[in-house]
This record gives C-alpha cells, sequence and structure tokens, in this order.
C-alpha cells in the first residue's frame, strides 16, 4: 500500500530544505507529480493533498486520464511525443516540455491553429550529450529557438531536461548548472516571443540538488507515488 499523503509530505519537505539552501522562496518551484503508469485512484489522492499538475509521457495515457478527471488540472506533457499524436493533447496540456525539433514545432503549431490555442512548450535539451537520450544540444538549442519563435501558435516558455540516471544526485549538479547557464545566455539575446522562465529539471533521486541549481518545475514520480511496474499498466 503507497501512502500517496505521506510520500508527498516527505517530498515537500525536501523540496523547503532545498529552497531553503538556495535561497529561494518555495513558490519559485512548482511540484509536478508523474502519474505515468499509476491510476487514476493515486491521482485523486494526490489531488485530495492539493496537487494540481501531473506529468504523463503517453498520449493515451493522458487522454484517458482526462476523460475520467474532469476536475481542472494541468496535465504535463513529459515524454517523446511523436508528431502524429499531437493533436490528440494539444488543447489538452498546459505545457509540452519535450520539443526537440522543428518538424515537431511545426506539427504543434499546426494543430494548435486548428484549435484556436497557443500552446506553451519547452526545448527539451540534452544537457549530459548521452546517445540515448532525446532532447537538441546546447550548441543547437539556440538555432531551433530561433525558429520556433517564428510561429504563431507556439509559445516558449524555457527549457527541460532529464539529467543521467546516477547513484550519487551530486553528480547531476554540473549537468543542473549547465542548463541554468544555458537559459540565462539565451535569455540574454532578448528573442522575441521567447521567455526563459521555466527550468524543468530534477527528479526523484536528484530534485533537491536541481532546486538549489535553479530548477522552477520538478519532475516526481516515484517519490510520490512509489515504483512504476511497466508490465501491469494503468
Ligand atoms: C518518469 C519521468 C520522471 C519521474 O521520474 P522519477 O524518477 O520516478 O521521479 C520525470 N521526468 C520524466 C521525463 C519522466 O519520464
Amino acid at each position: 500500500m503507497i501512502l500517496v499523503r505521506e510520500n508527498l509530505i516527505e517530498v515537500e519537505k525536501r523540496i523547503q530544505e532545498a529552497c531553503k539552501r538556495a535561497g529561494r522562496n518555495r513558490d519559485e518551484v512548482t511540484l509536478i507529480s508523474v502519474s505515468k503508469t499509476k491510476p487514476v485512484e493515486m491521482i485523486l489522492e494526490a489531488m485530495e493533498c492539493g496537487m494540481r499538475d501531473f506529468g504523463e509521457n503517453k498520449v493515451q495515457e493522458i487522454v484517458d486520464k482526462y476523460e475520467i478527471i474532469k476536475k481542472e488540472l494541468n496535465w504535463h506533457m513529459i515524454g517523446h511525443l511523436q508528431r502524429n499524436k499531437v493533436k490528440y493533447i494539444v488543447d489538452k496540456v498546459c505545457l509540452i516540455h519535450s520539443v526537440d525539433s522543428i518538424r515537431l514545432a511545426l506539427q504543434i503549431d499546426e494543430e494548435a491553429k486548428k484549435k484556436n490555442v497557443i500552446c506553451p512548450i519547452l526545448i527539451e535539451v540534452n544537457i549530459a550529450g548521452e546517445d540515448s537520450k532525446y532532447g537538441v544540444t546546447s550548441g543547437e538549442a539556440v538555432t531551433l529557438i530561433e525558429q520556433i519563435s517564428r510561429l504563431e501558435n507556439v509559445s516558449i516558455k524555457g527549457l527541460m531536461t532529464i539529467a543521467p540516471f546516477v547513484e550519487n544526485a551530486e553528480e547531476n549538479r554540473i549537468h543542473f548548472r549547465n542548463l541554468r547557464n544555458l537559459q540565462v545566455d539565451i535569455k540574454s539575446k532578448n528573442i522575441d516571443n521567447v521567455n526563459m522562465d521555466i527550468l524543468s529539471m530534477g527528479m526523484t533521486g536528484d530534485f533537491d540538488v536541481a532546486i538549489e541549481e535553479g530548477a522552477t518545475m520538478v519532475r516526481v514520480g516515484t517519490g510520490i507515488f512509489g515504483e512504476r511496474n511497466y508490465n501491469i499498466g494503468v
């Protein structure tokens, strides 16, 4: 039996301690509960604790849960997004964290236009340069952002990264710091129609370090809902 409420208290404590160490206000950091593979009952439990931001990495799962939970929630698309599936979520999510190509951005722009919405996005950066990861390199980020900035129905809000899987969270500090530096760098270019306020970084194992390095959104799954079992599904 996973006690979502108790886990949330623990996560909240870690967030507050990290904010304190970094001299930041708690309200600068949004906690996203990553509910992928987890049942609706658990989301409802987190909602009872006041949670409103939920992260999912599969389009079908967002659509299914969106249908069931009628209450206004902020759904975050945090996983790799295929172009042919953009149409199903473009008007349902509050933020797509995983945009890493102009082709995907063009598709989002097109579908957003059809639905008469402006879709907020983050640029996913493969900050550690891992072969296995989606995301653009830091070098490619500026060019991509300049291209996307010209699209009318897409609005860039910042950067996202998935740091490497490490035993010791301190090993990821350099990557979080590098993403923060990239954010500052891009901000200084004052590109029209580009906002760089959001830094989505840090997961269960390392969100404390990410907050110390400037994260404004942390994505926490296991720490709230327990281990995932990919064999069982929703
Ligand atoms: C699954 C996932 C998370 C949450 O990971 P935990 O280690 O369970 O906290 C965060 N971000 C992304 C992009 C994910 O896919």
